[in-house]
């Protein structure tokens, strides 16, 4: 980047022209797109102007040098801001004080804090104090600027500048600020230079534009802390994205009674209910309502609990104009809004707008309410919720009648339950959910630093902050359950403790939180399935109508089956019949039938499991009753049934009448050196017929009994696993096709049914023409299909896989979401290739990966006829599927 041509690097808003707006956010970063779209609409905003990003990465790629032409630019747009609010920066009769502030592209915790009321000197206070007529209000903004510019730019101990407020307070005997007089804070200020050349070697800066640039280097600077990289890293916020820099001019919350500061969402960000969300403090700067030192107060009478005082009833005509200021912006943005504002002598000044971050059930509720309300299209309201966030709501909750024992009581700071032994920092946190373990972070108060190991915990506690504090904000936007402002409990870093009223509960030991009432249990707190709200049930609805991927479920027990049915699942995908081998009163029967000698004492244990089977059968039919129900025959390796203590051999033995010895040798015979690959699928089939046979029987007989009960007719799709080849479906399919026939001949009935095989084969998919002929549909099992097509098993992935995704080998884990290089190329051969002989081939999913957002998009790109995942997952497949068919693509942005 050269000088020589005339690049732009700053932009003014609010003072003579809006240079920017709201879709300039790489360029201003999002505050600063923000302030310049408010300041065009005619919202009133301070003036000022905004550093491009583009002088960060400028910066940065040129040794940390300023690029030329950045300073007449800056000196160009203050004079700007002095020419608009006719104040003069470092003028001692007239100051103009400005704030610094970062803004990234999003909203990113480990920049910069913001310093405000720069500009001021020993000269301009002066200045300052006779212009406002309140000498206390100046000399309390300076020691407020010293404190805010040790600390941030100069890099000053902030207990250093506490301990002078305490001196001075003490020797007064007051313990309050307002109780300090203009005099004090003078001497306070006087303390607080000498801090800083104690601590820098240097005076404390006077010149103001020394002040001006050692602030926005300090922006620049904090780009690359570690606090700014750990959050990149965590949320793929790439390094040359650069921040901008903000300089505005400054208003006055703290000029007295009538002048306050505040942060308020315009809706309801826990909920989504449509109302003025937020809190206010009368005669405060900023920073005040993030320290927590005074108690905040809210903006709407209707959300004052006794003894707080709303804006709403102190400054009603503010009140009013925010309210106002509230429809324009929601009108203008269509979203819900997040947003800070300043009240100097009655009069409103916005200082930020953003796009609130939100729970999910707030986000259902308000891109429902807004659809509703005609700000936004039903597609859009589709469009906007993050599937994944649906997990959420369908979350398990405390059971109110459970037995607990409660320790104390918070802010419900974040929605959901959650239960885990308390770790006190966040490394701990990290550490030990990495062992698999659950934890709760429990914290006085969080920081950035903290971020990772709040999202490595199940849950966060705080004892102080507000409901806009960071832990607040950072889990709500994370999704975790979050309890914030316990001010009963007490946690004691040292001794690793968490008390109150006598109770103390140590590190390691386990809590239940409740980020929904802000409770705090002793021990672990049994939890009870969600309740889903209307909105949810409309949004799933308007969903529906966009999508044309059918969903399923992937099934095997009637409680399953059940669920997922209320969850709005469109037929069962994939029933998995070895589950039912399991149960205890079937596996002797099944492990007799497995060491039978011939096909004689075969038929007579299988005989055996047939009742069981059908009634397993009827039992999803009624559920499922007029829906698909895709069944797979057995497919795992005949040993996994297998008896394995001597006690369980010698039953075996015994029920069948043969020499335990002869069955401890069977049990070695069927062993196999790689089962994954051995025997077992249609190969089981194939040369034991009786099985799938047995399995036909019972599917056909259920059918019939649940048409007859119920008037509807379920529609089995039988389901012939591991096929690679044409002739390994033939054979199968013939035996399924001749039992339907044996079963309607002998019931004088029919029903319609298909026989298909499951695609999770490299030779399947390549021959998938072959198979076509003879299937009637194709269900891509990708489970195996990815560990076939990456010659990986599963089960040992966990030693490399870790690794490398770390590297970036992958970019994502296969098994979650479908690679679509390798694996989903295969599926679209055996896609195309099945529809070149069959064209009406019905074509489904039923691996994980029919639950995965972005794996249902590609889903939808190669023209699959249906889903299918597990029950909790149906709604998210829903709503993955409207947005696929939207082409919104399945972009994971849960980040
Ligand atoms: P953050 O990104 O941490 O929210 P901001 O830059 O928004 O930091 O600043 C924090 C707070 O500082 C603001 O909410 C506001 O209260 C106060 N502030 C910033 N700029 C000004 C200004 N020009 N005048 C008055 N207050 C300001
Ligand atoms: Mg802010
Ligand atoms: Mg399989």
């Amino acid at each position: 980047m050269d000088g020589t041509t005339a690049t732009k690097w700053v932009y003014s808003f609010g003072a003579g022209a809006n240079e920017g707006r709201a879709g300039m956010r790489n360029l201003l970063g999002g505050k600063g797109a923000n302030l310049a779209e408010m300041a065009s609409i005619g919202l009133p905003v301070p003036p000022g102007f905004t550093i491009t990003t583009e002088v960060c990465t400028a910066f940065y790629a040129n040794d940390r040098k300023y690029p030329s032409g950045l300073e007449k630019q800056v000196k160009d747009a203050l004079a700007a801001v002095e020419q608009t609010t006719g104040f003069r920066f470092g003028d001692p009769a007239n100051p103009l004080l400005v704030s610094v502030r970062s803004g990234a592209r999003v909203s990113m915790p480990g920049m910069m804090d913001t310093v405000l009321n720069l500009g001021l000197n020993d000269a301009t206070v002066d200045g300052l104090a006779r212009k406002s007529g309140d000498a206390r209000f100046a000399w309390d903004s300076y020691r407020r600027f010293i404190q805010m510019f040790g600390g941030v730019v100069l890099d000053v101990d902030h207990h250093r500048f506490e301990e002078i407020i305490d001196e001075v307070k003490h020797e007064k005997l007051v313990t309050e600020d307002t109780a300090l007089t203009a005099e004090d804070w003078q001497r306070v200020v006087s303390g607080y230079k000498k801090v800083v050349e104690d601590a820098t070697g240097k005076p404390f800066p006077q010149d103001p534009w020394d002040q001006l640039w050692a602030a926005v280097g300090a922006v620049f600077g904090s780009w690359m802390n570690q606090r700014a990289i750990t959050y990149r890293r965590l949320h793929d916020i790439p390094a040359d994205w650069g921040t901008a820099v903000n300089v505005q001019a400054m208003v006055f919350g703290n000029m007295g009674e009538d002048c306050a500061t505040g942060v308020c969402f315009t809706r309801d960000p826990s909920t989504g209910t449509n109302l003025l969300y937020g809190e206010f403090l009368v005669n405060a700067q900023g920073e005040d309502v993030v320290a927590g030192i005074r108690t905040p107060q809210p903006l709407s009478k209707a959300s004052a609990k006794p003894g707080e005082v709303s804006m709403e009833e102190v400054m009603p005509e503010v009140y009013a104009e925010l309210m106002r200021v509230r429809g324009v912006l929601e009108t203008h943005y269509r979203d819900m809004q997040d947003i800070e504002f300043t009240v100097q002598q009655r009069r409103l000044y916005m200082l930020q707008t953003r796009n609130g971050k939100r729970t999910a059930a707030a986000s259902l509720c308000i891109a429902v309410d807004m659809a509703n309300e005609g700000l936004i299209e039903r597609e859009e309201a589709v469009r906007r919720v993050n599937p994944a966030s649906l997990d959420q709501l369908l979350h398990p909750t405390l059971d109110p009648s459970a037995k607990r024992t409660p320790l104390g009581k918070g802010l419900p700071a974040s929605p959901g339950a959650a239960c885990g032994a308390v770790v006190f920092s966040a490394e701990e946190a990290e550490a030990r959910a990495q062992k698999g373990e659950s934890v709760i972070l429990v914290r006085i108060e969080t920081s950035p630093e903290d971020i990772a190991g709040m999202h490595a915990a199940k849950g966060i506690l705080t004892t102080r902050g507000g409901m806009t504090s960071h832990a607040a904000v950072v889990a709500r936007g994370m999704g975790r359950p979050c309890v914030a402002g316990a001010g009963g409990l007490a946690v004691d870093y040292t001794s690793q403790t968490l008390s109150a009223g006598g109770q103390v509960v140590r590190g390691g030991e386990t809590i239940t939180i409740d980020g929904a009432t802000g409770e705090v249990f002793v021990g672990s707190v049994p939890m009870i399935e969600p309740q889903l709200s209307d909105e949810f049930a409309t949004l799933m609805g308007w969903a529906d109508e966009i999508r044309t991927l059918k969903v399923r479920t992937n099934a095997e027990t009637p409680l399953d089956a059940d669920t997922a049915r209320k969850f709005g699942a469109e037929g069962i995908g994939l029933c998995r019949t070895e589950h039912m081998f399991f149960d205890a009163e079937r596996i002797l029967a099944v492990r007799e039938m497995i060491m039978a000698d011939d096909a004689e004492g075969r038929r007579r244990a299988i005989g055996k499991l047939l009742p069981h089977q059908r009634k397993d059968f009827v039992e999803l039919f009624r559920i499922m009753a007029g829906l698909p129900v895709t069944i797979r025959l057995l497919d795992p390796p005949l040993h996994e049934f297998l008896p394995h203590s001597e006690e369980e051999i010698a039953e075996v033995a015994a029920s069948i009448g043969a020499e335990a010895e002869a069955m401890a040798r069977r049990v070695a015979d069927l062993s196999e050196a790689n089962p994954m690959l051995g025997h077992r699928g249609c190969r089981l089939g194939i040369s034991y017929p009786e099985i799938y046979e047995m399995q036909a029987r019972a599917i056909f007989e259920a059918a019939l009994e649940v048409a007859k009960e119920t008037g509807k007719a379920p529609i089995p799709e039988i389901m012939i696993p591991l096929v690679g080849m044409k002739k390994e479906l033939e054979i199968t399919r013939a035996q399924v096709d001749r039992m339907a026939e044996a079963v309607f001949a002998e019931k004088g009935a029919k029903v319609e049914y298909s026989v298909g095989t499951m695609i999770e084969l490299p030779r399947a998919a390549l021959t998938a023409d072959r198979i076509a002929d003879v299937a009637d549909f194709f269900s891509f099992g990708t489970n195996d299909l990815t560990q076939t097509v990456f010659g990986l098993s599963r089960d040992d992935a966990g030693k490399f896989l870790p690794a490398y995704l770390e590297q970036g080998i992958l970019a994502k884990d296969p098994f979650v979401s479908l690679d679509r290089e390798g694996v989903g190329a295969m599926v679209k051969i055996a896609v195309e290739k099945g529809r070149a002989t069959k064209p009406d081939i019905k074509l489904g999913i039923c691996g994980e990966h029919g639950g995965d957002p972005a794996s249902i998009a590609f889903c939808q790109e190669v023209g699959l006829d249906y889903v299918s995942c597990s029950p909790y997952r149906v709604p998210v497949a829903r709503l993955a599927a409207a947005q696929a068919a939207l082409g919104v693509g399945g972009v994971d942005r849960t980040a």
